[in-house]
């Protein structure tokens, strides 16, 4: 089959590669869309060590499962494989299990024509819903999970608080058009891609501006502050933003150290919350906010095909796409 293959730092190749072959409990899905994550770039960059070349990326899949019993059905992968016996999987934890793994990272991922996941972690989607806007459902997840754990925590409705989002990739996007969609009015975006920044203004209607060149409106004043990007400069804004009793939800990946004030956080009592993926109730229910048009129209989506994986990724990373998301569709 065809397959884009991670090879080395900055080095994607579109070629031959032996198809998936199934261990008992596997399905294999025929491919139909695939999303390019950030953490794909991050691997692109050869800065996750857990993404070792040469390997096949991508975990943001929609396809149709092409083997067993529910070959023909349409359906999204929910990419993160877990034991489902542990204490974790067995509480609805699953994100948190000891074993798990997430396809394109150690696994074989879905840059291309078939990838295989074990029949539990398929979830069928609506036949009216496409697969370009299923294939959103991963990305949506996250950021279904980060609000619903800041929602445990807020002592006020989500709609009522002043909301500063960091980062306008796929993750920031979707941040702000679900809260948008819960009734949320006053979201701030902090975005240094100026083309992103106009797309996200566009589509969700929040304000933004640029960190770099602007400073914050005003410090200690956001209910919320959800830090899509995970750097330490990120984590200072973070930390400078958000208001005594406010919470701030990390999500981003982008290094480990540097950036938070824990003397703030400790004095103003600032709520942290940590995110890691989702559960499977969160990809469901992702699949479902997409398909009632919660996140609107998805317009700013750009697709591209499989083939032409290797510009895709080098465009995103020369800062010249102002999608948020670029999805990969198979060369027909
Ligand atoms: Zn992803
Ligand atoms: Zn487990």
């Amino acid at each position: 089959m065809k397959a884009l293959v991670y090879t080395d730092t900055n080095k994607i190749v579109y070629r031959d590669e032996p198809a998936p072959i199934l261990e008992p409990g596997d399905v294999l899905l025929k491919v139909e869309a695939t999303g390019i994550c950030g953490s794909d770039m991050h691997a692109y960059h050869g800065k996750d060590p857990r993404r070792v070349p040469p390997l096949i990326l991508g975990h943001e899949v929609a396809g149709t499962i092409a083997s067993g019993p529910q070959e023909g059905i349409r359906a999204v992968i929910n990419p993160l494989i877990t034991c489902g016996t542990c204490g974790y999987c067995d509480t609805g934890f699953s994100n948190l299990c000891a074993q798990r793994e997430l396809i394109g990272m150690r696994l074989p991922g879905a840059y291309a024509e078939y990838t295989k996941v074990p029949a539990r972690n398929l979830i069928p989607i609506p036949h009216q819903l496409g697969f370009i806007k299923a294939s959103l459902a991963e990305p949506t997840a996250t950021a279904l999970h980060a609000l619903n754990l800041a929602r445990i925590k807020s002592f006020r409705p989500l709609a009522e608080l002043k909301v500063l989002v960091i980062g306008g990739g796929a993750i920031g996007m979707l941040t702000a058009l679900l809260l948008k969609g819960y009734g949320c009015t006053d979201i701030l975006l902090a975005e240094t891609n100026d083309l992103r920044a106009e797309s996200a203004v566009d589509h969700t209607g929040c304000r933004a501006y640029n960190p770099i060149t602007d400073s914050l409106e005003a410090p200690d004043c956001f209910d919320l502050v959800l830090d899509c990007v995970g750097g330490e400069k990120t984590r200072h804004l973070a930390t400078a933003a958000v208001k005594p009793g406010g919470i701030l939800v990390h999500i981003g990946l982008m290094d480990s150290l540097g950036g938070l004030d824990i003397r703030k956080i400790t004095l103003s009592e600032v709520t942290l919350i940590g995110v890691y993926c989702y559960t499977a109730a969160d990809v469901r229910a992702a699949v479902n906010a997409i398909d009632t048009g919660l996140l609107g129209d998805l317009s700013w989506v750009e697709t591209r095909s499989l083939s032409r994986g290797a510009e895709a990724f080098s465009d995103l990373d020369n800062g010249l796409s102002a999608a948020a998301k670029i999805v990969l569709l198979p060369d027909s």
